[in-house]
C-alpha cells in the first residue's frame, strides 16, 4: 500500500539528515543569479555549476536589443544576489528594470576589461541612437570573440566568488575547465576558416553583429542594418549591399536567429548570393536545437560559414 509515500517519507528523512550534517548537503539554498540573455546564462551555469540558480531573462532566439521585460523578470531581479550583465550598451531597458525591481544586487558587467570595438556604422538612420549619454556607438556583439568570451568567464568567476566567497575554489575549477574548451574551440574556429579559400571569405548577415568576429578570425561580413536591430535598414543601404555583393562577388548572404529573414531573402534574389543558412549571432537556440550553448553555437556558426564559402561556385 502507499509505495509512493513510503518513499517519500524516506526522502525527507533522508534529507533531514543531511541538513543536520555539519557540512553543506543538499538542502543549502543555491545562489540566485540573474543572467541578461542567454548567452550569458549559459556561461554563468558554466562556471557556476550547481551552486548556483540561473534565471535568464532574454530567452532563447530573443532579441536583447529591442527586449520588454516582463513581471516575472523583475521579480527575479528582486530575488537575485547577482546580476550578471553584458555592458556596451546592449541592454538599453536594464536600468529602468534595475530600479523598478528595487533589486538590491550586485551588478557585473561581463565585458569589464574588454577594449570595445566602434560600431562601424555608415547607415543612413544610425543617427537614432544619437544624442544618448555615453558611448552609444560600441560593439556590444564582444562575445563573437573567443578570446573576449574567455575575459566574461573570468569576470563571471570573480563575480560568483565575491558573492558567493564559499563557492569560490569550486568556480575557480569550473572556469579552468571551461577556458580549456574554450581554447579548443578557437583552434577550431581559426583551422575551419584557414580552409576557406582568401577570395571567398566574405559574407552578407542581417545586422552587424559579427564585428568581433570579423576582426579575430580574418572574414568579412557586411550589413544592412547597424549593430543595433532597433533601427530598419533603408532602401538606399539595400540598394548598396546588393551592389556590393556582385561587383565583389560575395559568395553567401546568411539568416540569423533573431531577425526577420526577409531581408536577407530580398537581398539574396536581387544579388544572386546563395543563402548560406542561419547564423546565431545574439542569443542561443533552445537546447534542443542546433546552437543550445555558446560552443555549440559557435562550432554551429562556423560550419555554416565553412559550408556556404568552402566551395567554389557550382
Ligand atoms: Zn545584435
Amino acid at each position: 500500500m502507499q509505495p509512493r509515500r513510503a518513499f517519500l517519507i524516506a526522502s525527507v528523512a533522508l534529507g533531514l539528515g543531511l541538513a543536520t550534517a555539519p557540512t553543506r548537503g543538499f538542502t543549502q539554498e543555491k545562489l540566485p543569479v540573474v543572467a541578461s540573455f542567454s548567452i550569458l546564462g549559459d556561461f554563468v551555469k558554466q562556471v557556476g555549476g550547481d551552486r548556483i540558480a540561473v534565471t535568464t531573462l532574454v530567452g532563447p532566439d530573443g532579441d536583447a536589443h529591442v527586449y520588454a521585460p516582463t513581471p516575472a523578470d523583475a521579480k527575479a531581479m528582486a530575488a537575485a544576489k547577482l546580476v550578471v550583465v553584458n555592458g556596451l550598451h546592449f541592454e538599453g531597458w536594464l536600468p529602468r528594470l534595475v530600479k523598478s525591481s528595487g533589486t538590491k544586487a550586485v551588478l557585473a558587467e561581463a565585458t569589464k576589461g574588454i577594449a570595445p570595438l566602434e560600431a562601424d556604422d555608415d547607415h543612413d538612420d544610425h543617427g537614432k541612437g544619437k544624442g544618448k549619454a555615453g558611448h552609444a556607438h560600441d560593439d556590444p556583439h564582444a562575445w563573437q570573440n573567443i578570446a573576449n568570451a574567455k575575459i566574461y568567464i573570468v569576470n563571471i568567476r570573480d563575480a560568483l566568488s565575491a558573492a558567493d566567497p564559499a563557492g569560490k575554489a569550486s568556480y575557480e575549477a569550473n572556469a579552468t575547465a571551461y577556458l580549456a574548451e574554450l581554447d579548443t574551440l578557437e583552434g577550431e574556429v581559426k583551422a575551419a576558416i584557414a580552409r576557406i579559400p582568401a577570395d571567398r571569405r566574405k559574407a552578407i548577415t542581417t545586422h552587424d553583429a559579427f564585428g568581433y568576429f570579423v576582426k579575430a578570425y580574418g572574414i568579412e561580413f557586411v550589413a544592412p542594418q547597424g549593430v543595433s536591430t532597433e533601427a530598419e535598414a533603408s532602401a538606399r543601404d539595400v540598394g548598396r549591399i546588393i551592389r556590393q555583393v556582385k561587383a565583389q562577388k560575395i559568395p553567401a548572404v546568411f539568416l540569423e536567429n533573431v531577425t526577420n529573414p526577409r531581408l536577407v531573402e530580398q537581398i539574396a534574389r536581387e544579388s544572386g548570393a546563395k543563402i548560406g543558412g542561419r547564423l546565431f549571432s545574439d542569443a542561443l537556440s533552445a537546447a534542443s536545437g542546433p546552437a543550445g550553448t555558446y560552443i555549440r553555437m559557435m562550432k554551429h556558426n562556423i560550419s555554416e560559414i565553412e559550408k556556404a564559402l568552402a566551395a567554389g561556385p557550382a
